[in-house]
């Protein structure tokens, strides 16, 4: 099937394309990369009278350092953030995370504020921002606003920014000291999206105490999931004690729904998830004893 008639917009500037947002209502619908929107237009899963192209605007593309955090534009491509020195020293997890997006050629033009807007709970980007408690951008005719990771993704594709919002950016906090991360997913073929992963960062203090920790479940429900109850049980304990495969049970275990469809019944992602997460956290845990010996 082809797309449905749509009207073209491509403005240059990101004031000028909230004005567009705003003048043409519901019927208008950002497009970034295209790599998941013009598959659902294609299939007429979704249709709108009016596309506003976001290419023309450079102001949207670009990584910064800050002072505890890396700045990144939402018209930033995947394969931008892979090839990021800045990323791949600050923001391991979201390095780590880049490859297991899709193909390159997804890569190549998937941007990394199309994944956070569209908000799939199986994507790799959303659930990153989870972990470490990014901060999102958007800009509106209202002006600018900060939206929490936590508040942000609020069920299957559908997110906190209103209609006439433009996500500009997404602001990922570093973390220093004896740090760990890892990103693990299954899925059943490369670049198909996970049936379960798990991202996960873990802190460390000199006596290998657990003082900071962040598990994310992805794949398993419509929105990435933090397991935060098992989160605050495991800190302040020896990371020596603490076991790999109860970390994985405990987090699968402390969701009330985990998804259930054609891809892999609940009870098989619960599995699954449970053994993922237990990888992640072995890498994880031997990232962050591994800075130790340094
Ligand atoms: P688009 O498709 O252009 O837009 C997606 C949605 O976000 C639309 O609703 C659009 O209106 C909105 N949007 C985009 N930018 C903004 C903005 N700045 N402000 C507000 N709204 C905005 N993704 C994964 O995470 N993991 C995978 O394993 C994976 N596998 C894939 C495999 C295939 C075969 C394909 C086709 C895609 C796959 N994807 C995967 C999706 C891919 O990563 C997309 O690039 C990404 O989800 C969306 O980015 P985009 O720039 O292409 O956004």
């Amino acid at each position: 099937m082809k797309p449905a008639a749509f009207d073209y917009h491509a403005p240059t500037t990101a004031a000028e394309a909230v004005a567009l947002l705003a003048d043409l209502g519901d019927d208008a619908k950002i497009i970034a990369g295209g790599q998941s929107l013009v598959p659902m237009l294609a299939l007429r899963l979704a249709v709108f009278d009016h596309l506003v192209d976001l290419r023309r605007l450079d102001e949207l593309r670009g990584i910064e350092t800050r002072d505890d955090s890396v700045w990144i534009g939402a018209g930033t491509t995947h394969a931008a953030v892979g090839r990021s020195a800045e990323v791949r020293r600050d923001l391991p997890l979201l390095h780590r995370a880049t490859p297991l997006i899709g193909h390159f050629q997804i890569r190549n033009r998937g941007t990394l504020g199309g994944s956070i807007a569209h908000g799939d709970g199986a994507a790799e980007y959303p659930a990153v921002a989870m972990t470490l408690d990014a901060e999102i951008e958007a800009l509106s005719p209202r002006g600018n606003r900060t939206i929490a990771a936590s508040d942000f993704f609020t069920g299957m594709w559908t997110t906190a920014l209103e209609t006439d919002e433009l996500l500009t950016g997404v602001s990922f906090p570093t973390w220093s000291g004896r740090s760990g991360f890892a990103i693990e997913e299954f899925a059943r073929r490369t670049g198909d999206f996970a049936l379960a992963g798990a991202a996960i960062a873990i802190r460390l203090d000199a006596a290998s105490t657990l003082d900071r920790c962040a598990i994310t479940l992805f794949g398993v429900a419509p929105t990435p999931v933090r397991a935060t109850a098992v989160e605050s049980e495991l800190l302040g304990r020896s990371i020596r004690e603490i076991d790999a495969e109860e970390v994985g049970r405990s987090a699968l275990g402390s969701l009330d729904t985990v998804s259930d469809d054609l891809h892999g019944p609940a009870t098989y992602r619960r599995r699954v998830g449970a053994t993922i997460t237990a990888q992640a956290w072995r890498r994880a845990v031997d990232e962050a004893t591994a800075r130790e010996e340094l």
